[in-house]
C-alpha cells in the first residue's frame, strides 16, 4: 500500500519522546496512543493500525505537529490513515467516514453545512433506519435551542466551495 509505505518514510526520525502524545486533547480515548500508533507504522503493522480508532478521534488541533521536536508531519499522518480507512470502506470506521464526507457534501453545495440535509445525507448513507433514532435526544435538544434550520434537501446549492475542492482534488491527485 503505497500511502503506507509514505507514512514510514515521512515518520521515519521519530525518536518516540511521547510529546504528540502529552499533547493530544484525545489521547485519552485513543486506544493506541499517538506515540504508539507510529511505532506501528514504522513496524509495518498495518492491520492493527487500521483496527485501531485512534486516528477517527482525531480532532486535527495540529498541537502534536506544533510541538514534535523533530518536526514531523502527525496531523497531515491521522488524515492519511482516515483517508486509508474510507478509501477501503472498512466496516469498522464506517460510521465516521461517512459522517465526515455527509458534513463535507454539504458544506461543498452550500458553503456551509446545512445541519437538516448533512444528517440525511448520512442517515442515507448507512442504510439504516434505525439509526436516526440514536440521534432523536441531540436533535430535539439542537432544535430547542435554536440550533437547526429546517431547509429542503438540494442536491446542486450556490456552491460556494465547489472551486475550492477541485483544487484540493487535483493537488491529492497530483501527489
Ligand atoms: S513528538 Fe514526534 S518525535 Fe516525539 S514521539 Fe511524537 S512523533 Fe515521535
Ligand atoms: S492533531 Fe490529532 S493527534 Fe494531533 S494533538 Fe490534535 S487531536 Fe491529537
Amino acid at each position: 500500500m503505497d500511502e503506507m509505505k509514505r507514512l514510514k518514510a515521512a515518520l521515519n526520525t521519530c525518536i518516540q519522546c511521547g510529546t504528540c502524545t502529552g499533547s493530544c486533547p484525545n489521547a485519552d480515548e485513543m486506544d493506541l496512543v499517538p506515540r504508539k500508533l507510529w511505532r506501528m507504522v514504522l513496524m509495518d503493522r498495518v492491520d492493527s493500525i487500521l483496527d485501531s480508532r485512534t486516528f477517527t478521534l482525531c480532532s486535527s488541533c495540529y498541537l502534536c505537529t506544533l510541538r514534535c521536536p523533530r518536526g514531523l508531519p502527525l496531523t497531515a499522518a491521522m488524515a492519511a490513515l482516515k483517508a486509508v480507512a474510507t478509501q477501503k470502506d472498512l466496516k469498522k470506521h464506517r460510521e465516521s467516514t461517512r459522517f465526515y464526507a455527509s458534513f463535507m457534501e454539504s458544506v461543498r453545495r452550500h458553503g456551509r453545512v446545512r445541519e437538516g440535509e448533512f444528517m440525511g445525507l448520512y442517515f442515507l448513507s448507512m442504510k439504516n433506519p434505525m439509526l436516526p433514532l440514536r440521534f432523536a435526544s441531540l436533535g430535539i435538544k439542537l432544535v430547542k435551542k435554536n440550533k437547526v434550520a429546517f431547509e429542503l434537501p438540494s442536491k446542486t446549492g450556490p456552491g460556494n466551495l465547489e472551486g475550492l475542492f477541485k483544487k484540493v482534488a487535483e493537488i491529492e491527485e497530483a501527489s
